[in-house]
């Protein structure tokens, strides 16, 4: 007898322990809510059940037989997948309504059909009523699966009709573990500290893909050199003509700016400072001993001056010198 084993799914230990029960009982449920946030496995749990149940290994799923690559791989006929079309914002009615015009064929590559929803709560109550009535009386052998951020947009008949797991959240320490973990290069603090407890997200800014990750890189690197004495304005200039593309980005870039000079300034304030841009006081310390109170006070205020003229600034590299030469005064004047 085949023994299920999930072992695909980052975390999630109740939940795994539960489905596996499950389906080695033979005592398995027809539909499925799977809440969470986005790239936390809600797609992965359920190509891992549907998987588990297709597959024949002793250990199930093993990821080798046809089944298991065919579902794997999302080229498993069998597996209807409702999508929100491209600038929608809602599941139309209609992607329900097509259910019932497949629902009652024969399956082909395996026992039984899967129709899995993946924006389950962008569904109006009209198209979840439709969908009711397939919940309701299922048809054999038809498995029904429904992702969503936010289970509770689903209408409390939904709900009582499913089985609901609930993905766990990541704290920002278990983040940075597991990318310690599992990836050798980036910044995984950073990566860690923006995911907000998404373990997708988390890896997708480690790998330098999203531009959040990408800003809090560019300032990262402007607080280093505006605080170094042997580095010059022209350098400070010449990194940001560089690296920075667009003045709306150039002031995402000087707002993350302006909270990492401020954590600087609190921390030299006080031990118990809370913290806006750093995640602990490692680099801070360093920081907030190279230049007086009074410096990193008029830094950020010349942040703040340069970000109040936001609407006046049209020109990237005029925004660029302008703030970095304030910067530089300031820098300066202030230690006389
Ligand atoms: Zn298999």
């Amino acid at each position: 007898m085949k023994k299920v084993k999930i072992d695909r799914l980052y975390g999630n230990e109740t939940i795994k322990k539960y489905i596996e029960d499950r389906i080695n009982g033979g005592n398995l449920f027809h539909a499925v809510i799977l809440s969470g946030k986005e790239g936390n496995g809600k797609s992965t749990l359920a190509k891992q059940i549907i998987s588990a149940i297709a597959c024949r290994s002793q250990i199930a799923p093993c990821g080798q037989c046809d089944a298991c690559k065919k579902i794997l791989n999302d080229e498993c006929v069998d597996i209807h997948i409702i999508k929100l079309p491209e600038g929608r914002s809602f599941v139309p009615i209609d992607s329900v309504r097509a259910i019932y015009d497949t629902v009652a064929y024969k399956p082909n590559d395996l026992d039984f059909k899967v129709y899995l929803i993946q924006k389950g709560d962008k569904m109006l109550p009209q198209a979840q009523n439709a969908l009711l009535k397939l919940l309701e009386e299922p048809p054999e052998n038809v498995y029904f699966f429904i992702l969503c951020e936010d289970e509770k947009k689903l209408l409390p008949t939904i709900r009582s009709r499913c089985e609901v797991f609930r993905l766990q959240e990541f704290s920002a320490e278990e983040l940075l573990k597991y990318l310690q973990d599992n990836y050798e290069y980036g910044d995984h603090k950073a990566a860690s500290s923006l995911a907000q407890g998404s373990l997708g997200l988390a890896v997708k800014m480690l790998s330098g893909d999203d531009p959040a990750i990408k800003r809090r890189q560019i300032s990262d690197r402007l607080v280093e050199l505006l605080l170094d004495r042997s580095v010059s304005e022209f350098e400070f200039i010449a990194f940001q003509y560089e690296n920075i593309k667009s003045l709306q980005e150039l002031f995402e870039i000087y707002k993350l700016l302006l909270s990492a000079l401020r954590d600087i300034l609190a921390a030299k304030e006080s031990d118990s400072a809370e913290l806006l841009y750093y995640e602990n006081t490692e680099k801070l310390d360093d920081y907030a001993n190279r230049y007086s109170s009074f410096t990193l006070a008029s830094m950020c205020k010349a942040m703040l001056d340069v970000l109040s003229n936001e609407a006046v600034n049209t020109r990237l590299p005029l925004t660029i010198t302008g703030a970095s030469s304030k910067l530089w005064d300031m820098k300066f004047n202030g230690e006389k």
